[in-house]
């Protein structure tokens, strides 16, 4: 294989971002990968990064965790802290106090509606 733009030239390498062959000469090296141009250099970086955000989000290869996403546990934060006011107002008045009751078991309801959207999606945040 030649280089795109020198003809002649063996290719040492294919351009991270537009593909192309491409020679010792016009090549671009960084971390990850090589480019033709500054501006393939920014676009293929730019890739990778969203690949690496990628996989933090969905939590692959080294972000894999088994922890609750965050979406997850603000909500179940948010169901133990109207749960614990729900018990604290039944203990303290002797009788169930409606509004917070219902509130704690809304947010217990969305709880288990996040957690399941994100197991499905596999989305980690
Ligand atoms: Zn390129
Ligand atoms: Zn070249």
């Amino acid at each position: 294989m030649q280089c795109f733009e020198h003809k002649g030239t063996d290719a040492v390498g294919i351009c991270k971002s537009c593909n192309k062959a491409i020679c010792m000469e016009c090549t671009i090296s960084f971390p990850k990968g090589i480019a033709c141009s500054a501006e393939c250099e920014q676009d293929a970086k730019e890739i990778i990064e969203m690949n690496e955000r990628g996989k933090r989000i969905y939590g692959i290869g080294q972000y894999k965790t088994n922890k609750l996403a965050s979406g997850v546990m603000v909500w179940l934060l948010l169901s133990a802290v109207m749960t614990s006011i729900a018990i604290y107002f039944y203990v303290s008045k002797g009788r169930i106090e409606p509004v917070m009751s219902a509130m704690s078991a809304v947010f217990i309801a969305i709880t288990v509606i996040v957690y399941r959207a994100a197991k499905r999606t596999g989305i980690n945040c």
